[in-house]
């Protein structure tokens, strides 16, 4: 379990170089997104419990800091939702006693409506928390929510949170055709982020296979058009561009690239292939993806990702 638990650092659209920390074990989450890139949450939980100890985490990213390494960001994260890990605040309090690195913490802000959650993450730099829905129903079909979770409790929480915290929140509202990605929708969710009042929103899409093969992107000219309803502040993170090719170690892509000659693989067969960590693997897939050097296919529920042959 512990080999993976610090990974990167990897390329981030939105973090720059960010070290990974993995909070909880795979799929330990509230949500069962339709577009999770793990794949599905075989039972959704609220129960918050030191899943990996903070001192296991802690001493885990020391050797890595000591190796030099030196990330725009250390990003708690990983595997599920990290606000599940009962040991959260010790884990950041314990990162401010080791680097000035600042830190970030990647959550589904289901957990928000919880004070005591919201004093745990306080002491991190950046939250980047999700708001997928604009009301209930959007909330059911995309986010698939644990039972005790309500939207109005889920987004009141966000606004809460946003009055108590003094860092920097940066909202990611992923998008789904024919799910959430509605002018009328947006100017729905418009009454909600004015109320959070994030720093920036940051506006996503599906560019690589999700839990469900219905999951479709939204196209660039409808994301700009979302931009100017929701703001000023909100600003398109989905790779369109293709100026991706610098993007990361070369040498792992070569690995990966040489991996899926052989064979096509499933993201659990590279990630183990190459002794990383999933998420990581992530970060090079997409690019990898938007280049035309690897393609995927979804066979029997499994995504493959396999070498693109251009004859
Ligand atoms: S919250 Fe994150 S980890 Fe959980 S199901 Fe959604 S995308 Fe996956």
């Amino acid at each position: 379990m512990s080999k993976n638990l610090i990974y990167g650092p990897v390329p981030s659209r939105r973090l720059g170089f960010s070290l990974g920390v993995d909070l909880v074990p795979y799929k330990i989450c509230s949500y069962d997104c339709i577009y999770c890139q793990l794949g599905p949450t075989p039972a959704t939980t609220m129960a918050r419990k030191p899943y990996i100890a903070s001192e296991v985490i802690l001493a885990h990213l020391d050797a890595r800091l000591k190796e030099g390494v030196r990330p725009d960001f250390i990003t708690l994260a990983g595997s599920g939702e990290p606000t599940l890990n009962s040991e959260i605040e010790a884990i950041i309090r314990g990162i401010k006693t080791l680097t000035e690195i600042p830190v970030a913490v990647l959550t589904n802000g289901s957990l928000l409506t919880d004070e005591k959650v919201r004093r745990d993450i306080s002491g991190a730099d950046v939250v980047l928390p999700s708001l997928d829905a604009c009301d209930a129903e959007v909330f059911l079909k995309i986010n698939r929510p644990h039972r005790d979770i309500s939207f109005e409790t889920m987004a009141e929480g966000l606004v809460a949170f946003r009055q108590a915290y003094a860092g920097k929140i940066w909202l990611e509202i992923f998008l789904a055709a024919g799910v959430n990605a509605e002018e009328a929708m947006i100017r729905k969710f418009k009454v909600w982020t004015d109320r959070i009042h994030p720093d920036k929103i940051h506006l996503n899409t599906a560019v690589r296979p999700t839990a469900e093969s219905y999951v479709y992107s939204v196209p660039e000219e409808k994301l700009l058009m979302f931009c100017k309803t929701l703001g000023e502040n909100a600003e398109i993170i989905a790779p369109f561009k293709k100026h991706s090719k610098n993007n990361g170690s070369t040498d792992i892509r070569a690995k990966i690239l040489d991996l899926l000659d052989r064979r096509p693989c499933t993201l659990p067969d590279i990630a183990s292939g190459l002794g990383s960590h999933q998420n990581e693997i992530l970060k090079y897939i997409e690019p990898m993806i938007s280049d035309q050097e690897i393609e995927a296919r979804r066979i029997d529920e499994k995504i493959f990702y396999r070498r693109k042959r251009t004859e």
